[in-house]
């Protein structure tokens, strides 16, 4: 008989969690978006939101476009 030895290599993982579930917030079985995505550069990439001149717009980080907010 063989003995079962778990081994498992513990991954020491230099690189921080991305904090893109913060972005969420899941009640019940519905997943609420805090943040719009933005149009151009497809889901995943999140808006930051931003007043400028008085009006507040969504800001991509990524192709850095901004998109007025609509209420
Ligand atoms: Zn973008």
């Amino acid at each position: 008989m063989a003995d079962k030895k778990g081994k498992r290599a513990k991954s020491k993982s230099k690189h921080r969690i991305s904090k893109k579930y913060e972005k969420y917030k899941v009640e019940g079985d519905k997943i609420i978006r805090n943040r719009e995505f933005c149009q151009k550069c497809g889901p995943g990439v999140f808006l930051g939101e931003r007043k400028l001149e008085g009006k507040t717009v969504y800001y991509c980080g990524t192709c850095f476009s901004t998109i007025e907010k609509k209420e």
